[in-house]
């Protein structure tokens, strides 16, 4: 029999999109839609499931799905026997305790006897007993937790915040980060080697997806005796390409750089002489 790899995908919400692409981009196939259950790739020995985020963990502890796609935040409130295996730089938001912005809040400790309301009963206990702190109550509910303190079902909530425009709207203001969190893929910590392997091909391609996301492609014009200069700006992979132009003392030269500190280089660069920069997107990065 032919071993397929079960992944574990959100089924809607704002986890589904970058799941799919991040599958795609890693060049599986998938012939139709997601108004299923589960789908196959045409070219990559791998079944995607279509889950709740939250029944995503428990199932791929039992074995239903062997990888799950889930966020970091959900990983971390299920504590189930599964293990990170890749964290993917999307879905990134913050799990925070906010209060009405009314109130003064004193420190960790004022949580002393208060009630909290929240999705992740697990993270806030876990939170709150490392700050030795005890709670009224933490009352678990599944969704629209910023209206809790509002409608006097607890003082204080646990929620994820991204931008914090729904505390604002809702008269709260965040004082304690428990989590940062991200898309994760968690994987069962037992899988057979055949399933491994097929997770340890999948798991090259998105990181050489993931690497091109973060690079650029940079060529451009300049006088030889910048040469030097310029590379130690932007190494590349191994040494930059250098092509040598028709205009005397002048040579194209190709590199790769790091997003992150991008404009920074460029301006180092322009001040070294270099003209006609161009940056060109990658595709795919192996190294
Ligand atoms: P499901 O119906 O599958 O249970 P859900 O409503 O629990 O979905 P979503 O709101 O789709 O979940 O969020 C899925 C995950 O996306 C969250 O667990 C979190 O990791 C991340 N996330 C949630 N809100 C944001 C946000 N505002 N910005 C960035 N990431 C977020
Ligand atoms: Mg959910």
């Amino acid at each position: 029999m032919n071993t397929l790899l079960r992944i574990a995908i959100q089924k809607s919400g704002r986890l589904q999109e970058g799941s799919l692409d991040l599958l795609k981009e890693s060049g599986l196939k998938f012939s139709n839609g997601k108004d299923q259950l589960k789908t196959q790739a045409r070219n990559f020995p791998v079944e995607v499931l279509f889950l709740r985020d939250d029944d995503i963990p428990q199932y791929v502890e039992d074995k239903v799905a062997d990888v799950g796609l889930v966020g970091e935040n959900v990983f971390a409130e299920k504590q189930k026997k599964n293990q990170i295996v890749k964290r993917l730089d999307f879905a990134k938001c913050r799990l925070s305790i906010a209060i009405p912005r009314a109130e003064t809040y004193g420190g960790i400790p004022s949580l002393n006897g208060k009630n909290i309301a929240t999705s992740y009963p697990n993270i806030v206990k876990d939170f709150l007993k490392k700050h030795n702190v005890v709670p009224a109550g933490i009352h678990e509910i599944s969704g629209s937790v910023e209206i809790a303190p509002g409608i006097g079902l607890a003082d204080a909530i646990c929620d994820i915040v991204s931008t914090g425009s729904t505390l604002l709207s809702n008269g709260l203001k965040e004082v304690e980060v428990v989590m940062q969190s991200e898309a994760v893929i968690i994987a069962n910590p037992d899988l057979e080697p055949e399933k491994q392997a097929i997770l340890d091909k999948l798991l090259f391609r998105i990181e050489a997806v993931k690497k091109a996301k973060n690079n650029k492609y940079i060529l451009m014009n300049c006088p030889n005796d910048a040469i030097e200069k310029i590379t130690t700006v932007i190494p590349g992979m191994k040494s930059p390409t250098i092509i040598p132009l028709q205009r005397q003392g002048w040579s194209s030269l190709h590199s790769v750089v790091d997003e992150n500190d991008f404009w920074e280089k460029i301006d180092l660069l322009r001040s070294f002489g270099a003209e006609g920069i161009l940056v060109i997107p990658i595709e795919k990065m192996i190294v």
